[in-house]
């Protein structure tokens, strides 16, 4: 285990994070849909699913980069195999790239 302030912290953020999104698992399969808190006008659309579909992305990335920091393998750009930062990492914790290789992927997911 790293003794890295840095990486301490952001392992820090990415548990408060898994345990926010579990809660918001747990809430989201027992909402009756259309009677949840972000049940809002969204004429037609079913609230729960796509949410619970960009929550459970979100989990996986978190779970991710929970794993990088046990293998001493965080911090690292999965792209170009540069540094991420350590602005980007505290901002973004669980961010698989640095912000060079992000800006150049339009397509969005994977970084
Ligand atoms: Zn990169």
């Amino acid at each position: 285990m790293s003794t890295d302030p840095m990486i301490i912290q952001a392992r820090q953020m990415l548990l408060c994070r898994r345990d926010a999104l579990r809660t918001q698992r747990e809430c989201a399969e027992t909402a009756v849909p259309g009677g949840g808190a972000r049940a809002l006008s969204f004429g037609g659309d079913v609230p729960g699913a796509r949410f619970a579909r960009q929550e459970r992305l979100e989990m996986e990335e978190v779970e991710a980069a929970l794993v990088r920091i046990e293998e001493g393998r965080f911090g690292g750009c999965e792209r170009c195999g540069g540094a991420i930062g350590r602005q980007r990492l505290l901002a973004v914790p669980e961010a698989r790239c640095c912000l060079t290789c992000a800006d150049r992927r339009t397509q969005g997911a994977g970084c």
